[in-house]
């Protein structure tokens, strides 16, 4: 059978090695870090488990589906709680509301704070219902592997009826009032590290998700998936290599015809799959010339998705009146995505802290383990550097301002800045969602799956289709392995 070589262990080069080497192919992992999973990251500091990366876990069938569909049972490697009432959402001047797939729940809330929404949530519901069908019909489940991919009548009629138009935060106005639950809702844009008031409302799908789907909690930790992905890639007989930076591709008549790595050893295969951020991966493992139709120009043609600034504390308390999912909202909302596209920190954040142990206890014993997320600027070359202490600070006062004062009980911390994203992962400019989708065309415009340029390398993961977020690279894994798998039959 073929051997085919994965640059990269994350989610999605996870993913499409399972299906492959479930199908027979002889699959290995080349991964720069010493950990599988990629941004879905396990970080243990003294009693205390934190899940970098994923936080919130929607789509549990496409996780669960890897297994069942490799003959495994996903149970035996994670089990999904779903939160009814997932996200808490603070305001300065003590206002609350909280986000839930409980259609009575936020008809009830409603009813008292938005009787626009109260009046029109049934009609949203169907609209966002909508929005998620057609991107699942025509979207999710497929490569895109060349322009001719966009081309077919169907696919056109359902781009149009997507609602490339309208901004999101527009599309939210049409059915709410009150300018907070818009506010509330227009968050939803950074799931895709984008912004609500340039995004297309395509992306109110993710409402769909989330108010009707469902939010999710892996027991144990989210990271759960990533192990449980791990061991099935070993069981499957993947081989999997920890600590093994590839340097550079070889390349021979336009075809891949092995990887070099650090060390200058040369390892064969006959496809080659990259799962690393492309807009970065490619350029530095793929000479320029090598690829005329992705020249450096067009790689820097890409807008990055906004970055994040987070700090892992863990406390020796629990915490009253902190939910599990809780953001403590900036009062200009517009005014933080202008800071954030024009290269700045938020200077008066948005913060999302995430505290698992709200919901699952023993993963910190001894307190709270706060997962404390600012949206940060991708990185750029205009000067700005961030005096983190100072900006740590900003972020422990805001809390404190909320009714949370955390900071004289932290135990334990570690803070990551967008530099540390980038160097950790390799993603371009620190992006966490890889290429932002603000301007309409964006979303349909992320790189294709499959080299213009040789025959037989691929792309999955956060930067390529069908888009950044945990169950949307572990479709792209799975489509990509899906097509190669077509390919030889
Ligand atoms: C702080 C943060 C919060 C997030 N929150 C959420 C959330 O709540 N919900 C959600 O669904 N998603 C969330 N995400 C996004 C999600 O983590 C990513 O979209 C997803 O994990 C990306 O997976 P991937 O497989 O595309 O890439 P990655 O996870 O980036 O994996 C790529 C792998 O390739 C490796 N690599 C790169 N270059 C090389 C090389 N030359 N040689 C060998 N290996 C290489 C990297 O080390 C990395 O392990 C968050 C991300 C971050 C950072």
């Amino acid at each position: 059978m073929k051997d085919i070589i994965i640059v990269g262990g994350g989610l999605a080069g996870l993913t499409s090695s399972i299906y492959l080497a479930s199908a027979g192919y002889n699959v290995t992992i080349l991964e720069k870090n010493s950990h599988f999973g990629g941004k879905m990251m396990d970080v243990n500091v003294g009693s205390y488990h934190f899940d970098f990366g994923p936080n919130t876990i929607t789509m549990p069938h496409v996780f669960q589906q890897v297994m069942e569909e490799a003959g495994l049972n996903s149970e035996d490697y994670f089990s999904f709680q779903q939160l009814e009432t997932h996200t808490r959402n603070s305001f300065g001047d003590g206002f609350s509301f909280d986000l839930s797939s409980s259609h009575r729940y936020m008809l009830e809330q409603l009813k008292r704070l938005d009787p626009k929404g109260a009046n029109s949530y049934k009609q949203f519901i169907q609209q966002i219902t909508r929005l998620y069908s057609y991107s699942e019909q025509h979207f999710l489940h497929r490569t895109f592997e060349s322009w001719q991919d966009y081309l077919s009548p169907k696919l056109a009629s359902a781009l149009m009826k997507v609602k490339p138009n309208i901004s999101m935060h527009d599309f939210m106005k049409q059915y709410f009032e009150n300018p907070k639950i818009i506010q509330a809702l227009d968050r939803y844009a950074t799931y895709i590290g984008s912004n609500p008031y340039v995004a297309p409302a395509t992306f109110a799908m993710i409402a769909y998700l989330e108010l009707v789907d469902g939010v999710y909690y892996v027991k144990g930790g989210n990271t759960n998936i990533a192990k449980g992905l791990t061991a099935a890639a070993e069981k499957l007989g993947v081989n999997l290599y920890p600590n093994t930076p590839v340097s550079k591709l070889v390349i021979k008549d336009k075809r891949v015809t092995g990887v070099t790595l650090h060390n200058n050893t040369t390892l064969e295969a006959e496809e080659v799959i990259m799962n690393g951020d492309l807009l970065k991966q490619y350029p530095e493992l793929v000479e320029e010339s090598a690829r005329p139709h992705f020249t450096n120009k067009r790689a820097d043609s890409y807008e990055p998705s906004i970055s994040a600034f987070v700090i892992l504390a863990g406390l020796n308390k629990q915490m009253d009146g902190l939910h599990h999912h809780h953001v403590f909202f900036t009062k200009n909302y517009e005014k933080e995505f202008k800071q954030l596209s024009d290269g700045y920190y938020p200077s008066s954040p948005t913060i999302y802290v995430c505290t698992s142990s709200k919901t699952d206890p023993p993963v910190s014993p001894d307190g709270d383990n706060c997962f404390i997320l600012v949206n940060a600027p991708a990185l750029t070359d205009n000067g700005i550097t961030l005096d983190k202490e100072a900006y740590k600070q900003r972020v422990y006062d805001r809390l404190k301002a909320f009714g949370q004062d955390i900071q004289p009980h932290v135990v334990e911390e570690q803070v990551y800045t967008p530099e540390d994203i980038e160097e950790q992962f390799g993603s371009y400019k620190g992006s966490i969602y890889g290429p932002a989708s603000n301007r309409k065309v964006d979303a349909f415009r992320r790189p294709y799956n499959k080299s213009q340029d040789l025959e037989n390398l691929y792309f999955v993961g956060a930067s390529t289709h069908p888009g950044g977020g945990s169950p949307m690279v572990v479709l792209s894994g799975k489509n990509v392995a899906h097509s190669i798998i077509e390919k030889d039959k």
